[in-house]
């Protein structure tokens, strides 16, 4: 690990990446009661039915608004949004609704916050646009765009300003599961960090109960580098104070997360230090398999850089890393990443295409829009999607990190074709659904099936 800085080659290339409406999964998964509209075309139902594989999901928490032409003729969305609102809301009752957009030029013209303003009003439901789609050049731009929604509508309850309390406390934001949650809160409360909770939380009571907390002395820490929208939003409405640290992604990332909060609060860092060797006793013979291993990191959610600097922390020599663009929470783990490590915004991805064929990774980490043209390659391909929907944040989670990925390519395929596999990747495609889903804790017997399947790779 070193402390310096990263020289950044900017290509302005071209974007490949994964449509952003893939957060509809783990978010309704994540704030339960929520339920979530698509007025998009078929391609978008299809993608969302297909790619999540909730088809069959008869109580599904979402539904869509499939535009005809006469829709977008007559120009008039409203009425048919209201009948479906209407049908929600008698039915699975949610407590809040996110309508979200998508990449067809008539449904990008419509007026999203207009159309929710007024069934908000006509439903007394809250109705919060979001405005994504396809177009966007990261993956993760759903979800950040959904959560500064649901900042501008807690801000609409309460602002604040009225809190009392001088205490400074620390607020995470990012959308987890409830076991994620409570392993965070557990983490914090061990190290003696003060803690007033996760934004938002895991419904919309939880959410407007933190909300309510927050104002001038809340110190918000970001779990994710893909929040800069919501993150920007909560500092203007709650003018919270942003701290800026690693994110607590694997053993090392959480180690300096947590030792950096030590600090400020001027508490003793020491547990911090024993968790994350533990931790790193826990991890280090699968970790091991990626020793020396080549990777190349091609990515579309943000979540790059501390991919590369995990995997070159435990020994992985990661050639280059791309990722859509750079903000400012990603300054702490750009200043400690490994010297040698090539850093490409917005990478051109036909040179990205000459880089690989001659650096001849053993892994080529990238998403899903491009993941099986590496695999049809012969690379061994480690979709990005895995990272963005599992549970790997802190000292709890560090090792799901190393677990899946030397079965990319099994993951990979998996995904894609369900039907006609062997029993060794219907395993592991039941492996990877118990991490996207949060159940991380695996049997004896799954771990002892999983070392198996790596020795005889
Ligand atoms: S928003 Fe665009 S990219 Fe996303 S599913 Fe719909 S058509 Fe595809």
């Amino acid at each position: 690990m070193t402390d310096q800085t990263t020289n950044i080659t900017r290509e302005n290339g071209c974007y490949y990446s994964w449509c952003p409406l893939s957060c509809i999964g783990p978010l309704s998964r994540r704030i339960k009661n929520s339920y979530f509209i698509n007025i998009g075309t078929r391609e978008c139902a299809y993608f969302i039915q297909m790619g999540l594989s909730r088809r069959d999901e008869l109580d599904a928490p979402f539904s869509f608004a499939i535009l005809e032409d006469a829709d977008i003729g007559s120009g008039n969305i409203f009425e048919p949004l209201r009948g479906l609102v209407g049908k929600i809301h008698g039915g699975s009752k949610p407590e809040v609704i996110f309508l979200m957009g998508s990449c067809s030029t008539e449904i990008m013209k419509f007026d999203l916050f207009e159309l929710s303003h007024k069934l908000t009003a006509e439903f007394n439901i809250p109705v919060i646009p979001v405005q994504t789609s396809g177009m966007c050049n990261s993956q993760a731009d759903g979800e950040d765009m959904a959560l500064s929604g649901l900042v501008d509508f807690c801000c609409s309850r309460f602002t604040g300003a009225e809190l009392e309390d001088e205490t400074e406390k620390v607020v995470l934001v990012g959308s987890v599961s409830e076991y994620t949650a409570l392993m965070l809160k557990n983490e914090m409360k061990k190290f003696r960090i003060p803690f007033a909770g996760i934004f938002p939380g895991n419904n919309i009571s939880g959410t407007l109960e933190i909300s309510k907390n927050m104002g001038k002395n809340s110190i918000i820490v970001p779990l994710y580098p893909y929040l800069s929208k919501t993150i920007r939003k909560i500092k203007q409405r709650y003018k919270c104070k942003i701290f800026n640290t690693t994110f607590p992604i694997g053993h090392d990332g959480s180690k300096i997360f947590y030792s950096d909060l030590c600090e400020h609060f001027g508490v003793s860092a020491d547990a911090v230090c024993d968790a994350a060797d533990s931790v790193w006793k826990d991890m280090e013979v699968k970790a091991n398999l990626l020793k020396n291993r080549k990777i190349f990191i091609i990515g579309d959610g943000l979540f790059e850089i501390p991919a590369a600097r995990f995997f070159s922390n435990i020994g992985a020599n990661v050639v280059e890393v791309s990722t859509p663009r750079i903000n400012p929470s990603m300054g702490k783990e750009l200043s400690i990443l490994e010297p040698g490590i090539s850093v490409v915004e917005a990478a051109d991805v036909f040179s990205q295409f000459k880089r690989i064929e001659r650096e001849k990774p053993d892994m080529v980490v990238a998403h899903l829009s491009l993941a099986r043209a590496f695999q049809a390659q012969g690379f061994l391909t480690f979709p990005t999607v895995i990272y963005m929907r599992s549970e790997f944040l802190g000292f709890s989670n560090a090792k799901h990190l190393v677990e899946f990925v030397p079965h990319g390519t099994d993951i990979g395929v998996g995904l894609f074709h369900p039907k006609g596999i062997s029993e060794e990747r219907a395993f592991m495609r039941e492996v990877t659904k118990k991490v996207s889903e949060g159940v991380v804790k695996l049997s004896k017997e799954e771990i002892e099936k999983y070392l198996k399947v790596l020795d005889k790779k």
